[in-house]
C-alpha cells in the first residue's frame, strides 16, 4: 500500500487475477522449433520455421530463470527436444533443482544413446501417438516410418523404465499421449486394446481433443479434422473416461485432456477452472496466453513473476476477452484463435500464417515446407 493510500484497494474490491493466481501452475517449455516430423496439427509449426534454438549458454540461463521462478513441474516439448545437444544438462539442472520434468518426444530418434540419463533426470517420459496403425498415425505426422519408430522408442522406453523398477533405481513415468481429430478417432479403442498392451511399464494413456491452434487453427484443417461440439464434450463425460479405463490395460491408467482450458474463455476463467500453463518459446520469449501468439518479454531479461504478472494482465485485454466470448462452437474458437495471432503475432508470425499451406493440399505434398527464412 502506498503511504498516502492512493490506488489501495477498498474492502469491497474483487482480488485481481495475479493474487488469486500468483504464479504459473505449470511451465512448458518448446525447447526448439527443429522437428523431423511434419504433423499436420502441429501446434508450434515446428520443423517449417526457423528452430530458435538457443546455444548451450542461453539454454542454461534459461534453465536458471526457471529454477528461480520455482515451478512445481516443466514440460519440455517442441519441436523434438531429443534433436537439442544440450537437452540433459537441462533436465540435470531442473532435476537438481527438485522441479519434475516431463519430455514429450515423437519417438522418431532413437533415445537408447542418452536412455540411462534420460532415466535419471525425468520424472515423466511421454510418446506422442497418434494412430494405432502406420497408415493412420503417418499420415497424421507426415512422415512414413513415423509409427515404426515411436513403437519402436516405446519399447525402448518400456524395457529401460521395467529394468529400472526391477533393481530398485529410480524411474520416470512412462506415458502415450494421443490428439483425437476426425480421421484418427476411430482407432482410440485399438490404442487402449491393441498398443498398451504391448508395454508392460506403461503408466498413462492420455486423449485430447485436437486444439485449434497453430496449423489446426487453419480454415481448412478445423473443416476437416476438428471434432464437433458434442463429441468434444462427449469426450469429457466420465462415462467416455470410465469406457477407456475398462479397455486399457489394469496396469495403464487413462486420462483425457479437457482442453476447454486451453481456450480461455473469460467465464471459465472466473469460475476459477484450471489453469493453462505458462508457455515459452525456444528462445526464453515467453507467450501472454500458450495457445495463441503474442508474447510479453524473454526468461532472458526478466524474472518469471514479472513475465507471468503481465501475462495474465493479456488475459483481460479487452480485444482477447471479446474473441473469446463470442467463441462458442469448435469452428468459432479457431476463429478466435486466427484473430489473436494476428493481433498479438509479431511480423514473422504473421508472414508465417499467411504463408500457411491448405490442409488437403499440404497433406497431398506431405506438408513437407522448408524452414523459415
Ligand atoms: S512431432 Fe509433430 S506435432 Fe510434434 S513438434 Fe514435430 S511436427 Fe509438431
Amino acid at each position: 500500500m502506498s503511504a498516502s493510500g492512493e490506488g489501495a484497494e477498498s474492502a469491497g474490491d474483487p482480488p485481481r487475477l495475479i493474487e488469486i493466481i500468483p504464479s504459473p501452475p505449470l511451465l512448458v517449455w518448446d525447447i526448439t522449433y527443429a522437428c523431423p516430423l511434419r504433423c499436420v496439427h502441429c501446434y508450434s509449426e515446428s520443423g517449417r520455421r526457423r528452430s530458435r534454438q538457443l546455444s548451450a549458454d542461453g539454454l542454461a540461463r534459461v534453465a536458471e530463470a526457471i529454477v528461480a521462478g520455482r515451478p512445481r513441474a516443466v514440460v519440455i516439448s517442441g519441436g523434438e527436444p531429443l534433436m537439442v545437444k544440450g537437452l540433459l544438462p537441462v533436465m540435470a539442472r531442473m532435476r537438481d533443482a527438485g522441479i519434475a520434468t516431463i519430455l514429450y518426444t515423437s519417438g522418431w530418434l532413437d533415445p537408447g544413446l542418452v536412455m540411462d540419463d534420460l532415466l535419471r533426470f525425468a520424472s515423466g517420459i511421454v510418446v506422442s501417438l497418434d494412430g494405432a496403425d502406420a497408415a493412420v498415425h503417418d499420415r497424421i505426422r507426415g512422415r512414413p516410418g513415423a509409427f515404426t519408430r515411436a513403437v519402436r522408442a516405446l519399447g525402448e522406453f518400456d524395457a529401460a523404465v521395467a529394468e529400472a523398477r526391477r533393481h530398485g533405481r529410480p524411474a520416470p513415468e512412462l506415458g502415450i499421449d494421443t490428439v483425437v481429430m476426425r480421421s484418427n478417432r476411430h482407432q482410440i479403442v485399438s490404442i487402449c486394446t491393441e498398443i498398451a498392451p504391448r508395454f508392460p511399464a506403461l503408466d498413462t494413456l492420455s486423449f485430447g481433443a485436437v486444439i485449434p491452434t497453430g496449423l489446426a487453427s487453419r480454415t481448412s484443417f478445423a473443416e476437416a479434422e476438428l471434432i464437433g461440439d458434442a463429441e468434444a464434450l462427449a469426450m469429457l463425460d466420465a462415462s467416455f473416461l470410465a469406457t477407456l479405463q475398462v479397455l486399457a490395460p489394469r496396469w495403464v491408467r487413462v486420462s483425457v485432456t479437457d482442453i476447454r482450458k486451453f481456450q480461455m474463455h473469460p467465464d471459465l476463467i472466473a469460475t476459477g477452472m484450471d489453469i493453462p500453463p505458462l508457455q515459452i518459446e525456444p528462445d526464453g520469449r515467453v507467450r501472454a496466453m500458450p495457445i495463441y501468439e503474442g508474447t510479453v518479454g524473454s526468461l532472458l531479461d526478466d524474472p518469471l513473476e514479472r513475465l507471468w504478472a503481465r501475462a495474465i494482465d493479456r488475459w483481460s485485454d479487452n480485444f482477447v476477452i471479446g474473441q473469446l466470448r463470442a467463441a462458442g462452437t469448435m469452428l468459432d474458437w479457431a476463429r478466435a484463435t486466427r484473430a489473436i495471432d494476428r493481433r498479438f503475432g509479431t511480423v514473422a508470425d504473421r508472414a508465417r500464417i499467411t504463408r500457411r499451406p491448405d490442409y488437403a493440399a499440404a497433406v497431398l505434398s506431405g506438408e513437407a515446407a522448408g524452414p523459415e527464412q
